[in-house]
């Protein structure tokens, strides 16, 4: 084999695995998946007392609401109430029922139209979201998650079809949005007879049964009423620990809407656990979790309120390099603190009588310092 070519396959190597994660070969047969049923029994390095938090933040547990369908409501309500508290979520879509780009813009220009004459009114019109809705959201921090290309029933299907429906929707997530999908939600959830075969080679995690669903609240029930009941179910997974997935349809309109009002009470409120319960997007998550359950951890050298430590990849995935949480006691609450990797300053913000510090796994040593 001649040289030239040599170097062609390396650099084709290194773009599948490592250079462009948006790459379909990048996950095909992958062997690692993010699982939420056995989240809360995984550990993470620690040495003497400074440790890998486990959730982002050291966190008691994580949460990540998923909207599924992709229907109106998750543009119109769902994504202003949770940016404005704070949070972001997954969409599952449905690749092949999201309307082109410019489907709308007719209907848009209206409502925008009417905002200035007649707030009210434009409020009422409805607009159903198109890519370019979607790609915005994706841009702000949410998740589009892969949910089909059809939503058909998978467990009447041949394999080829599953296997189609799983993967086209990969690759209208890819030309819509122009996004790489990393969670899989069964249409339905259901996966068929191999489906899941096919999710996990192509998909860092994956919803199976409807992780918490919210559903209709009974008919007459306050919306306090209902939002404090869900809210209490969040309170709960702080005592349980581990990593739990939602399942939410309709907010006003269409397949079990859970109302506008109780809605807004209850995402105010899970925003406020914010300290303890990690609210992120599946896809988020699943990256922490994969990345802080295989990470090494070096503490090198300690001095009085200094050390310096490695927090070095387990895995060789560009997509698990995210920030992880090294937890450092202090032993009694530090007045100020800095991180410092190679002359750059790191995320550090002290939390009582603990540093937390940002680190992104890398080779090279992080410097740790308070008084
Ligand atoms: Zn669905």
């Amino acid at each position: 084999m001649s040289l030239p070519s040599i170097a062609g396959l390396l650099i084709v190597a290194a773009g599948a695995v490592a250079a462009d994660p948006a790459a379909t070969q990048a996950w095909v047969g992958r062997q690692y998946h993010a699982d939420p049923k056995t989240a809360a029994s995984a550990t993470v390095a620690s040495v003497g007392g400074v440790r890998l938090a486990r959730w982002s933040g050291d966190r008691a547990a994580a949460f990540s609401f998923i909207f599924d369908d992709g229907s109106t409501d998750h543009t119109a309500i769902v994504i202003p109430v949770l940016e404005a508290n704070g949070l972001r979520g997954t969409f599952a879509l449905v690749t092949g029922r999201v309307l082109p780009d410019t489907a709308t813009a007719a209907a848009k220009a209206e409502k925008a139209r009417q905002a200035e004459k007649d707030p009210a009114k434009a409020a009422r019109i409805r607009v159903q979201p198109s890519w370019d809705d979607w790609r915005a959201a994706a841009v702000r921090g949410h998740e589009l998650a892969n949910h089909s290309i059809s939503h058909p029933n998978f467990a009447k299907m041949t394999d080829e079809a599953v296997t189609a429906e799983i993967i086209g929707g990969l690759d209208g997530l890819r030309a819509g949005a122009g996004v790489t999908g990393v969670t899989f939600v069964g249409p339905g959830n259901q996966y068929g007879k191999n489906g899941l075969e096919v999710v996990r080679a192509h998909h860092l995690c994956w919803r199976i049964g409807g992780g918490i669903g919210y559903g209709i609240p009974p008919a007459g029930e306050e919306p306090a009423t209902s939002a404090a009941k869900w809210t209490a179910r969040l309170q709960a997974l702080i005592t349980h620990g581990g990593w739990t997935l939602s399942m939410i349809h309709a907010i006003t309109e269409g397949y079990e809407p859970v109302g506008e009002q109780a809605f807004r009470l209850h995402i105010a409120q899970a925003a406020a656990l914010g300290d303890r319960l990690w609210i992120a997007p599946a896809g988020e998550v699943a990256r922490y979790d994969l990345a802080v359950r295989h990470a090494r951890l070096a503490v090198e050298s300690t001095a009085a309120q200094a050390l310096r430590l490695r927090v070095e990849p387990g895995l060789d995935d560009p997509l698990l390099l995210v920030p992880l949480t090294v937890v450092v006691p202090t032993g009694a609450a530090a007045a100020s603190a800095t991180a410092t990797r190679a002359g750059a300053a790191l995320p550090c913000r002290i939390a009582g009588e603990r540093l937390l510090v940002e680190v992104v796994p890398g080779a090279s040593a992080v410097e740790i310092a308070w008084r």
